[in-house]
């Protein structure tokens, strides 16, 4: 086993994986940027080293200085949490280069699942169904039409590069695709520094649902089940459910299937998931493997009493898989609330500064991940992710209800966030019944945020 493992990240999987290694009796490392200096990662860590200035660009990205920090302390791995360089496959062969161990799939399996226009070739190759699109990626708007003419308007133009469901535009009508076309460009070239584009068919009030996969070197690979990640603003997750309501026992065997399959055929290691969206008639579609540690982990821990990243750091050690798939057993019912600073009423925008008081909910069947502490300031640069409030209990409905009383206690003065929101949302009749698709948060935003108001008046 490691002895000693720096963590390439901030905030609260940096605290997560912090935890997951002291278990362990693996000594943590720790990197900040000048304006983590307070972070609460930083005041756990024995050892801890500031890698440069504020911005992503030269410190949480900062490859070299990340390396050098480690070779320096003598670490022999390196957790790269999600975002920031988790998913750069060149970090991981720098990684190996440099002695040490990448804890996550191989650099070539990373590059391979990172262009989404790629991917969809490799899955179409191993039998896993995808969204009907372009094959690879599109030279030019003329392109674009011709494939969308083929498949059908609507479409989504994505980028091969895309995540945290940026550089995406939907089509709804041939007039619209050159603008939308240029627009996807732009976006993706901003936030990827690559333009590329490919097309997929847009799939009508879809419920993402997805399936957490761990593979290890000895060529175990098993699925930990599914997690309904439907509740969105802007195609990104704000609130996951373990299980899905949407699906029945045999068609999450189909799909779990599927994403096994999908993982053999890229030939991974480590922990991963298989993203899909299900139609309406409960055709289900490979969108995209992220090939990380999620941000709803939690939920898959809490239904099947798995700890992911003690896996990942097991798995990486060469050791093997500590269950097989027929151990597995998913148990009651696992809800995760992501409470992000930002308003909602001012389309989400991010609302950054100081924790004048914190007080968090606790008691039976709930767990929360965060790095915030009374005082803290959440700086601007960074994720707007500021705890994630975790539950479980044996029926949906009653994990419905301990939710709720947990989103009630919780209390941030400081920065706005979407508390309120979340607490709505959980008394949605359509979202009790479970009948909820990926649309949901945009088409009931109105109702909503007339409940909070109401709440806010009678307070
Ligand atoms: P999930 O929430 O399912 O784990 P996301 O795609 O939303 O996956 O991304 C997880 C985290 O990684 C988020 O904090 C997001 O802001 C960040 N992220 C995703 N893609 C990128 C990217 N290309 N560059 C930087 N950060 C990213
Ligand atoms: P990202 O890398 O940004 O996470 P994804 O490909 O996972 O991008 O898509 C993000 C979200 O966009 C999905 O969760 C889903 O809500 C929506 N989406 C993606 N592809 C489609 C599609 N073909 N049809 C309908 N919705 C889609
Ligand atoms: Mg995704």
């Amino acid at each position: 086993m490691f002895k000693r493992v720096l963590i390439a990240n901030r905030g609260e999987i940096a605290v997560r994986i912090f935890r997951a290694l002291r278990e362990l009796d693996i000594e943590p490392v720790v990197v900040y940027s000048q304006a983590d200096a307070e972070a609460l990662h930083v005041q756990l860590a024995e050892h801890a080293y500031c890698i440069g200035p504020a911005r992503s660009a030269d410190s949480y990205l900062n490859v070299e200085a990340i390396l050098t920090v480690a070779q320096a302390t003598g670490c022999d791995a390196i957790h790269p949490g999600y975002g920031f360089l988790s998913e750069n496959p060149d970090f991981a062969d720098a990684c190996l280069q440099a002695g040490m161990a990448f804890i996550g799939p191989s650099g070539d399996v990373i590059r391979a699942m990172g262009n989404k226009a790629a991917a969809r070739r490799l899955m179409i190759s191993a039998g896993v169904p995808v969204v009907p699109g372009s094959d690879g990626a599109l030279d030019n708007v003329q392109q674009a039409r011709a494939v969308a003419e083929g498949i059908g308007y609507p479409v989504l133009i994505k980028a091969s590069a895309g995540g945290g469901g940026r550089g995406m535009r939907r089509v709804f009508a041939p007039e619209q695709l050159e603008t939308l076309f240029e627009e996807a460009r732009s976006e993706a070239l901003a936030c990827f520094g690559n333009g590329e584009l490919y097309m997929e068919k847009l799939v009508l009030n879809p419920r993402h649902i997805e399936f957490q996969i761990m593979a290890d070197r000895q060529g175990n690979v098993i699925h930990l089940g599914d997690r309904d990640c439907s509740i969105q603003r802007r195609n990104q997750k704000m609130l996951e459910e373990s299980p899905s309501k949407a699906l029945s026992p045999q068609l999450r065997e189909r799909m779990g299937a599927a994403a096994v399959a999908a993982a053999r055929a890229a030939g991974y290691e480590n922990a991963g998931t298989i993203e899909f969206v299900l139609d309406q008639e409960g055709n289900f579609y490979f969108i995209e493997m992220n090939t990380r540690i999620q941000v709803e982990h939690p939920v898959t821990e809490m239904v099947t009493g798995l700890d992911l990243v003690r896996e990942q750091i097991r798995v990486a050690a060469g050791l093997p898989l500590s269950v097989r798939q027929e151990e597995v057993c998913l148990r009651g019912h696992a809800i995760e609330c992501r409470i992000n600073a930002e308003d909602p009423r001012r389309a989400f925008r991010p609302s950054p500064g100081t924790v004048e008081f914190l007080h968090l909910p606790g008691g039976y069947g709930v767990r929360v991940d965060t790095a915030l502490y009374t005082g803290y300031d959440l700086p601007p640069y960074y994720d707007s992710l500021m705890a994630k409030l975790i539950v479980c209990a044996p029926t949906r409905l009653e994990a419905i209800r301990r939710m709720r009383r947990c989103l009630e206690e919780l209390v941030i003065h400081g920065p706005v966030h979407n508390g309120d929101l979340l607490h709505q949302i959980l008394y949605h009749p359509d979202f009790v019944r479970g009948n909820y698709d990926t649309g949901f948060l945009a088409a009931h935003m109105d109702t909503l945020l007339a409940w909070c108001g109401e709440e806010e008046e009678q307070a």
